[in-house]
């Protein structure tokens, strides 16, 4: 069975890159009709809050991730990581190292003097520990080859060969007996059963380290996947300004979850020219054969088009739900009121708003019409098509309008076009204030839609505000 894995560290978000690891490990899981864990590492005490630890779970949710059992914590199992560590040293794969600091900066100072790389130089790799110095709590380093090579056999990377010569006897265990993250991750991953790991190229180095580990050990070294990291649209490193942000921002933003999800799925993976699919199309295509060598650049305008065609497709009841969780989140109070009070007229508008927006903001905005409280402050746009000439024909249309026996949009449509024709105007002439008087935008729905979804009253309540 394939087991997955995602193992972020907490770090108050789930960033977008991450989301996209764990999307890639959960489809492939899916895939192979296996599962995916989720490991939190969550070493490093100062950051790993409660709080870091909830916000990656809730963007993980929000995704629509799955994993299987509970969240593992790396921490908790420091004294497995440890046992492992002692269990090396008595195979004699791994040894006690008491060197103090200033011992150590000598060796990376004379390495250097070498015009070597400065790193550990294999002082009590063979030494007998009865020449312990007394009172030092030694750590504990791996023996690594001293010649040869180390070859990650990636399904991304291909062969990546690494020679063993540029290995150091790594730390594996710390004079306070804590575990360090090298040797953590690989005793993390056999315990778990991992057997694919799909991770950030950034970690690719490490890999050959921890493969050191699994060989001592006598493990079998898991399938690995190492993907290009997201890049920014100038293929710079990822910027704030371009992307770089934890999902519960681009949920802020106004961004749906099938929106993201296939944004990111196309996001160093790709199937064919397909850019739209579903989440299940997605699983069903997915393969690491397919994952991109190449970096990926994040586009906004690419993530707006997707979401715009998610936020076209989807059911207005959802989406309405939708609206309402983001006008929350973002502290948008006058735009929660409005569309829990006007919920039948917002439901009946919706199809009418989805084609004209690209996030859920715009669609916010563009539903505010229904609930604006009168008279209207019209936007910089609209104001400038009321003009005097414009109140003139408002007042007309606002006189037709008053006679209608039949408040609908085929009798509203037909008074308006027999006007238009009587004052030789075209009908544009008079939509475009109606709807500036109306809405207070230049863009909205169909105005005789908008006309019937607020009801004849508000209607010739907001005309009478703007020509008064
Ligand atoms: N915790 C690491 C990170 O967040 C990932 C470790 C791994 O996938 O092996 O970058």
């Amino acid at each position: 069975q394939v087991v997955t894995r995602f193992a972020p560290s907490p770090t108050g978000y789930l960033h977008i890159g991450g989301a996209r690891t764990a999307l890639f490990s959960w489809a492939y899981a899916k895939n192979k009709g296996g599962k995916m864990l989720l490991r939190i590492e969550d070493t490093d005490r100062e950051r790993s809050t409660e709080a870091a630890v909830v916000a990656l779970i809730d963007g993980l949710k929000w995704l629509g991730l799955d994993w299987e059992g509970e969240p593992i914590s790396q921490f908790a199992r420091a004294s497995r990581h440890a046992e492992v560590a002692h269990e090396l040293v008595k195979m004699g794969h791994a040894y006690y190292c008491y060197c103090s600091p200033e011992e150590l900066d000598q060796m990376r100072e004379e390495a250097r003097a070498a015009g070597k790389p400065p790193r550990y130089n294999g002082y009590w790799r063979d030494r007998d520990p009865k020449e312990a110095p007394e009172g030092v709590s030694p750590v504990i380093r791996i023996k690594a080859p001293l010649s040869g090579e180390i070859v990650v056999h990636d399904h991304v990377q291909g062969d990546v060969v690494f020679k063993t010569e540029n290995l150091d006897d790594f730390i594996i265990l710390r004079s306070d007996g804590t575990p360090t993250y090298m040797h953590a991750v690989v005793v993390d991953d056999h315990d778990m059963g991992v057997t694919h790991i799909i991770r950030g190229d950034d970690h690719l180095t490490n890999a050959a380290r921890q493969i050191v580990i699994y060989n001592a050990m006598g493990w079998t070294v898991p399938e690995m996947a190492h993907i290009p990291l997201i890049h920014g649209p100038d293929g710079a490193k990822l910027s704030k300004r371009h992307g770089a942000l934890g999902v519960e921002a681009y949920r802020q933003m106004g961004y749906l979850p099938a929106a993201v999800r296939n944004y990111l799925a196309r996001l160093g993976w790709s199937h064919g020219d397909e850019e739209i699919f579903s989440t299940e199309q997605m699983v069903e295509w997915f393969s690491l054969e397919a994952l991109n060598k190449g970096a990926a650049r994040f586009d906004f305008v690419k993530l707006e088009n997707i979401n715009g065609h998610y936020i076209r497709e989807a059911d207005p009841t959802y989406l309405y739900n939708v609206m309402i969780d983001t006008a929350k989140e973002v502290g948008r109070e006058d735009d929660v009121k409005g569309l829990i009070a006007n919920h039948n007229t917002v439901l009946a508008a919706l199809p009418e708003l989805q084609p004209r927006a690209k996030t859920v903001l715009e669609l916010i905005d563009l539903a505010q019409f229904i609930y604006a409280l009168r008279p209207i402050t019209p936007d910089a746009s609209a104001a400038a098509l009321l003009t005097p000439e414009a109140k003139t024909i408002l007042a007309s249309i606002a006189e037709t309008l008053g006679g209608l026996a039949d408040w609908s949009v085929p009798a509203i449509d037909g008074a308006m076009r027999q006007l238009a024709e009587e004052k030789g105007l075209k009908l544009g002439k008079l939509a475009q204030p109606l709807r500036a008087a109306l809405t207070g935008r230049t863009v909205s729905p169909g105005i005789f839609e908008v006309m019937v979804l607020i009801g004849r009253e508000e209607s010739m309540a907001r005309l009478g505000d703007q020509i008064a």
